[in-house]
Formats: C-alpha cells, structure tokens, sequence
C-alpha cells in the first residue's frame, strides 16, 4: 500500500513526466529513424538488383541466338561466344545458373548444346512460369512494339529469395521473338537489411534506457534548484518574512520566479508590518481613555469627598468613555470600507449645493477660530456620487483646515468643472504640514504632533484623512496635498463627474466620454 502510494507521488512527479516526456520523443525519433533508414537501404538495393540485372539482360541478348537447328529444322537456343576465354565463358556460365529460354508459345526451347530445354534447375526451383504466361506477356510485348521488362521475387523450397528479371527478345537475328529470364540470388542484399535490422533492434532499447536515465539525471539537476525555493518558503512564516530567496544570478526563468517570489513577500512582509502597526496603534489608542477612566473612577472612590468631585470624576469618565466608542465606531466604519463591506450608494447631485451648505454649517466653528472661511463655487456641479461619503470627506478636510490655521488665517475651497471631472480644493494658511509627515498624514492614527509628544485627548482620532483617502479612491478619483509648514496647506481632490454634466465642460468638437 506504501509502495503503491509512493508510486504513485513519484509518478505524478514532475521529474518523472519531463523523463517520460523526453523518452517517449526520443524513442518515437529513434524508430522514425531506424524505419526511414531500412526503408532508404531497401530501395537503394533494389534498385541495384535491378540494375545489376538489366545490364546482365542486355549482355545476355549479345551471346544467345534462337536458331533452327540444322539437323531437325526446329528453333534451338545457341550461346555464341569463345570457349578459350576464361571471361567470356565464367559470363555465359552466370547466366545459365538461373535462367529460362521460351519461344512464342511459352515453351522453353531446348538448348542446341544439350538438347535439352533450356532452364536451369535453380530456376526449376524456384517455378517455371506457366507457358499461358509466358504467350500472353510475348502478344502484349509484340503488340504494344515496346521492350517488355518483367520483374518477380520467388523464394525456393529453402526459402532462399531470387530476383527475376524477363523480357521479350525480337530481333532479325532471330527467328521469332523469344522468352528470356535471367535471375539474381537475393541472399547478401537481404543479409545487409538483417543485420541492420538486428542492429537497431539491439541498440534501439539500450540508447532509449541511456537516454532515459540522461533524461532523469537532467531533470533532477534542473529542478534541485525548484525544490530549494519550494523548501526555502516552506521556512518562510509570519515570524521570519524577512526572509528572502538568494538569487541564482543565472537571468533565466527560475531567477524571475525567485524574483516575483522575493517581491510578493516584500508585499506580505509590508502588509503584515501596517497589520501590527495597526494593532499597536490601536491597543494604544484606546489605552489613553481606558487610563483616563480608570484614573477618574480612582478619583471618585479614593479621593471624592463633595458631590461636586464626584461628578466632575463622573463627567470625565463619560468624556473618555465618548472618545472610545468614537474611535471603535470610526475604526469600525473605516475596516467596513476598506474590506469593501460598505458599499457607495452613488446618487446624482450638484456637489455645489452641497460644498456651500457645508461652508455655511462651518461658518460658526470658524468665527469661533478667528478663521475666516471663503468659497467660489460655479452656479451648477452635477455628479453622480455617495453624497453621505462626499460630505464626510469634505467635512474632514474642512474641519481639519479650520481646527490647523491660526487666528485671523483663511480657509478657501473651491469647485471648477473640468472635462469629465470636478475638481475640489480646500486650501487654508494654517500652520501646514512638514515634508517628512506628508507621505503619513493618510495613514491611520497618524497625527503630526509635536516632537515626540503623545496626543492630547483633545486632539483628532488622526483617523479623518485615511477616510478622506478611501472615499477619493472608491469614487475613483486622486487626492494630492501640497503644504508648507508656516505657510498653508492645499488638498486639491479629482473626482469623476460619474458620465453626467460633462456636455456642459467640453471644448467645442471634443467628444469627451
Ligand atoms: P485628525 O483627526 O487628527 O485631524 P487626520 O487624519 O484628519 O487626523 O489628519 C492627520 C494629521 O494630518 C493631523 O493630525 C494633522 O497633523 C495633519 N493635517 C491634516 N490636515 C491638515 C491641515 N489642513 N493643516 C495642517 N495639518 C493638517
């Protein structure tokens, strides 16, 4: 059972299937090969058979004569050629081993030297062909006056191969056209073809075992380095994303998943950094009120004597008690949004309507700071937004602008309409923002205070412009500051129109969608 599973893990293995892989190819490639090459030797020798015969053909015609004999007057078959040479005869001699000399009617004609019918007894052996044949190839060979080329492979009782080649012979040195086959042992040619065949079916297995075992020992090298990543992350946890892969420094494919991998952790070790910042940051926040209310509670059970200490400590507890659910509600809202919970109820309306109303509910808070506070708005802003959100953005950026500019500063927001979005600005000359804090100020509980002092429990939840950032980006639109400390500060928001109001903007001709 063991055995099978582990089986089975290394045959799902990616080694194991790139070997496999590789050895089906090579295998299909090697017997592509092997079966091109015998098929190419078969036809080269063939082709030589052939050849070899064709010559013999004609040189037989040279020697032999079909003749009556002068004795009995019927048509016998003579070879002309000088006994005293050796070549000429051991040539006449070759032919006559497996030969066949047939007159129109298919008979073999008898050898004028023997008297007997002119066949060899190898091609006896291997079949005389039937004298129906033999005619009928002779008419079609006379009819058609073309040179008549018959070709046949037979095998003898011991199953040795011979090559037949037969023509037609008609000439004015002869009679009448005569039958003629010559035939060539097929033995050394199909030896060649065995022993290559042998060969391949010897080498074949074993190059393919070599070629596998090449292939695995391959693949194993190039994944090692696959596995060490695979174990390397495996090490990697919550507690020790600082841990990175080392690069190969090989440029290739597995560095750029080192690479991609080394920079998603950065992204999850940065992820989990803000987590724990934020837990920091808010066990922190909310332990000032929870001392402030113990610290009250103490007041009125040790040290309280009048009902006037007892509810001032009562009244102090309950300002530490409001602040703390307003942080839990505003961190609640603020996680709603950023999990996506809370989704935007977007509705048409002019934005001016409600930066003015807004402008005009914050005059009072204003001339309370001594700030004066100004708009400029055009007659109409139509878009499609969550008014809710809207106003909860504006509200921040106004409340903070009027609670940082000092007495007898200025806070001045303004909406223009521009092709396909609106932009709103709330500028103040308050006491602005360092260039070392700007990059925070949207991160939560972030509070520029001064140098290192803990927030005063009068001071913002530091939660207002990581709102402000939220509602900019789930309406699509961009948010940028631009401060100087001393000075002023500027927030200067984009916010898409929604597709609506936009015709009123455009340049003239320009479709702007
Ligand atoms: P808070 O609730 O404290 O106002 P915010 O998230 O709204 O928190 O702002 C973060 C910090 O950014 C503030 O504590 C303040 O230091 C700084 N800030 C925001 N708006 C302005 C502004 N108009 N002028 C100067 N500083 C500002």
């Amino acid at each position: 059972m063991k055995r099978t599973g582990e089986l089975r893990r290394i045959s799902r293995g990616l080694r194991f299937r790139l070997t496999a892989g590789y050895s089906l190819f090579f295998t299909i490639i090697l017997l592509g090969v092997s079966a091109l090459f015998w098929e190419r030797l078969q036809t080269v020798q063939e082709r030589e058979v052939h050849e070899v015969l064709d010559q013999q053909f004609a040189a037989m015609k040279g020697y032999l004569r079909i003749e009556p004999d002068p004795d009995t007057g019927t048509n016998v078959a003579i070879w002309y050629y000088d006994k005293d040479d050796p070549d000429e005869t051991t040539i006449v001699l070759d032919f006559k081993k497996i030969y066949l000399i047939a007159d129109q009617n298919g008979k073999p004609i008898n050898a004028w030297s023997t008297g007997e019918p002119a066949v060899s007894t190898t091609y006896r052996g291997i079949g005389v062909d039937s004298p129906a044949d033999i005619k009928a190839r002779i008419q079609e060979a006379v009819q058609s006056k073309k040179p008549y080329t018959y070709w046949a492979v037979r095998s003898n009782e011991d199953g040795e191969m011979f090559q037949i080649r037969a023509g037609v012979v008609y000439s004015e040195r002869h009679v009448a056209p005569y039958y003629a086959a010559i035939g060539l042992p097929l033995g050394p040619y199909g030896k060649i073809l065995r022993e290559f065949t042998w060969m391949y079916v010897g080498i074949i297995p074993g190059a393919i075992i070599l070629g596998s075992l090449l292939g695995w020992f391959m693949a194993g090298r190039a994944l090692t380095p696959v596995l060490a990543v695979a174990q390397t992350a495996q090490r990697i946890s919550g507690s020790n994303l600082s841990l990175r892969l080392p690069s190969r420094e090989a440029a290739d494919e597995l560095d750029y998943l080192i690479l991609t991998f080394n920079s998603m952790i950065e992204r999850l070790e940065s992820s989990f950094q803000q987590i724990k910042q934020f837990s920091t940051d808010v066990s922190h926040e909310l332990r000032t009120p929870i001392t402030g209310i113990r610290g009250q509670l103490e007041v009125a059970l040790f040290t309280a004597k009048t009902t006037e200490q007892y509810r001032e400590a009562m009244f102090n507890a309950l300002q530490d008690i409001d602040r703390l659910s307003q942080i839990v509600r505003a961190l609640l809202l603020l996680s709603q949004a950023e999990s996506g919970q809370l989704a935007l109820q977007k509705s048409p309306l002019d934005l001016c309507d409600v930066v003015r109303d807004l402008v005009d509910e914050f005059q009072i808070p204003a001339e309370e700071a001594g700030v004066r506070l100004t708009s400029s708005l055009p007659p109409v802003c139509p878009v499609e937004v969550d008014r809710v959100q809207i106003e909860r953005m504006i509200t921040n950026l106004l409340s903070n602008a009027i609670k940082f500019t000092p007495k007898g500063g200025e806070v001045h927001t303004r909406l223009e309409r521009k092709p396909g979005r609106i932009e709103f600005v709330v500028e103040d000359t308050g006491r602005g923002i360092s260039t070392e804090h700007l990059p925070h100020i949207y991160d939560r509980f972030y509070r520029v205070t001064g140098s290192g002092t803990a927030p005063s429990p009068d001071q913002g939840l530091g939660l207002g412009l990581s709102f402000v950032a939220w509602i900019v980006k789930a309406h699509r639109g961009k948010i940028d500051v631009v401060s100087k400390p001393g000075q002023g500060t500027r927030f200067t928001i984009q916010l898409p129109t929604g597709g609506i109001g936009t015709e009123a903007v455009e340049p003239a001709g320009q479709a702007v969608r």
